[in-house]
This record gives C-alpha cells, structure tokens and sequence, in this order.
C-alpha cells in the first residue's frame, strides 16, 4: 500500500509505501528529508491512499500470465508427441498388461 501526501517542505506531491515500517523520505524536488512513520496518524493527514497498482504490479501480471499461457502451450504439445498409450499407462497401468495379450491373439488365429 502507498500514501500520497505533500513534501511539508515544497508540498510537490509524493508518493511512497506505508507497509515497511517507518521510512526516510528524500523529496526529489527541494531534498528535505523527513520519516514517516505509519503509526503516526499524524502522517495520515493531508494524505490520500493510492490504491490504483503501481505500473510493476501491471508488468508483474503481465509476465505472470505470459508464463502461463506458454506453460499451457508446452503441455499441449507434450501431450501430441507423447504416445497416446503412455498416457494410458501413466492413468491406468493395467493396460500394460491387457494389451500384449490381444496381439497374441490374433496371432494364434492366423
Ligand atoms: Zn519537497
């Protein structure tokens, strides 16, 4: 979470994390520095709570879902190459054993 409030040197608007215990803040603009500290509700006032995501939230999410869309991607793929009785295998391992019998069979027909 992050709070906006005026720099009470400049009051130029600044914006910084209120969920990391107290932090010294550095204005970029007149370089006053002062603490913040969030159990002070002195610091509340004149401030506003910025709840809209910050642009590496946006960036995070992004990368988030492009890994997930190829992660979905590659395990299709795995699934058409690998042998579609593999995957009998890996579910019901008995088809290993009902398989070769029906070949032999066939074979003492002939
Ligand atoms: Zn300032």
């Amino acid at each position: 979470m992050k709070l906006i409030r005026p720099c009470p040197n400049c009051k130029i608007e600044l914006r910084f994390p209120i969920d990391k215990g107290t932090v010294k803040i550095t204005c970029p603009n007149c370089k006053h520095e002062f603490l913040a500290n969030p159990d002070n509700p002195e610091l509340y006032l004149e401030s506003k709570f910025d709840f809209k995501n910050s642009k590496q939230n946006l960036a995070n999410q992004k990368l988030i879902l492009t890994i997930l869309f190829y992660l979905i991607l590659a395990l299709g793929f795995f699934f058409l190459i690998i042998d579609f009785n593999k995957i009998l295998l890996l579910i019901h391992p008995s088809f290993e054993e009902s398989t070769p019998e029906v070949i032999e069979n066939k074979e003492n027909e002939i």
